[in-house]
């Protein structure tokens, strides 16, 4: 049967990306051996890494003085980086979900943090607003997309000081203005590649301004200097990364991308507000349309594993809500097609009408 793969990360990749890592494995680049067996050093290797740092500048448009890393240690690696190598006397954040205060704990390991919003009081389901960044932060840090709660931030917010993003789950999903930023970072098992690899867009002149010794793995200039390659970088996740960029470039892009991700949030949103049954966890105004969690209503609770087991026979794989939130979590990453948000909605119709 096929199946509808709704997990939260790691999470769908296309097939494009699929059938060409699978290719790779069994011979890469014509070199009669697997991409799992190449020194990172080769030529046809360095050629993919060289390839992919190029793409990511030519879909988000990254403007000259930035560079692009791909590096290991996850998103939450970034939580110590970007204060590491930041953060002089005061950082600014929002508290929006689990690893948006994950980062804020990092950072106060480093100086000051200013915690300048944050949405916990209502268990992290809004975004919040009406907040100052202090003009004396060395940066404000947010994380554009909250994959556990599905709150989402669709836009560069306008502050006085250079802004940091954790973008893990929603990167190429739209435009971003990378020139308000010093650092951007996603890990890439939520929209681009399997886990092991995580990309930081940095503003090479943000750098250098601290007094504080950094350990040379964790400093951005030693792989700014080695192009990523200092030490041995993870291969395969960055193989299929080129492949999942090369494939959005074909599609026609981050614009063409967020276009096709409207469409399917708005299906799904749709069926949630028309239910007699689900109802959305998430203020309107602030949902994600990367990562939709919804609940059963009150009347309703002691339905939702039977609704799992129930979407399952469909071929419906990894709704299940983050224990945090309860309930069901529908993840539309770039590489989901809409035909899997309409199997879902269908099952949720076809599950009311039996109840
Ligand atoms: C998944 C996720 C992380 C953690 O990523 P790791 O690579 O597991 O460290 C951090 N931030 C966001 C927004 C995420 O979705």
């Amino acid at each position: 049967m096929k199946k509808h793969n709704f997990y939260a990360g790691p999470s769908i990749l296309s097939e494009y990306t699929i059938k060409n890592t699978a290719e790779a494995i069994k011979d890469f680049a014509g070199t009669g051996l697997s991409i799992l067996e190449v020194s990172h050093r080769s030529k046809e290797f360095t050629a993919v890494m060289d390839e992919a740092q190029a793409l990511v500048k030519e879909l988000l448009e990254v403007p000259e003085g930035y560079s692009v890393l791909f590096l290991g240690g996850g998103a939450s690696m970034q939580f110590c980086m970007v204060p590491f190598n930041l953060l002089k006397k005061k950082a600014a954040y929002t508290d929006t979900g689990t690893w948006a205060a994950n980062a804020i704990k990092e950072a106060k390991l480093f100086g000051e943090v200013d915690v300048v919003a944050s949405s916990k009081d209502k268990n992290y389901t809004y975004i919040p607003k009406n907040f100052t960044v202090p003009e004396d932060a060395d940066y404000f840090h947010f994380t554009s997309n909250n994959t556990i709660f599905g709150t989402e931030v669709r836009f560069d917010p306008d502050v006085n000081v250079p802004l940091v993003a954790d973008m893990s789950s929603d990167i190429f999903s739209r435009p971003v203005d990378v020139s308000k930023y010093d650092v951007i970072y996603a890990g890439a098992q939520k929209n681009l590649a399997p886990a092991g690899v995580t990309i930081v867009i940095v503003k090479d002149s943000a750098l250098g301004n601290v007094d504080r010794a950094i350990p040379t793995m964790l400093d951005y200039r030693t792989h700014i200097k080695k192009g990523s390659m200092f030490n041995t970088p993870p291969v395969l996740p960055i193989y299929s990364a080129l492949q999942t960029l090369k494939y959005y470039k074909e599609l026609g892009g981050v614009k063409e991308m967020e276009r096709r991700d409207l469409a399917k949030a708005e299906l799904l949103y749709s069926a949630i507000d028309s239910s007699k049954m689900f109802v959305g966890t998430v203020e309107p105004e602030d949902r994600s349309i990367m990562n939709v969690c919804f609940v059963m209503k009150p009347e309703y609770v002691e339905l939702e594993k039977e609704f799992i087991d129930f979407a399952s026979t469909k071929g419906i794989v990894g709704i299940k809500g983050h224990r945090s939130v309860g309930g069901f979590r529908a993840s539309l990453y770039n590489a989901l097609p809409i035909e899997s948000v309409k199997v879902l909605v269908e099952a949720m119709n076809e599950f009311e009408k039996k109840h």
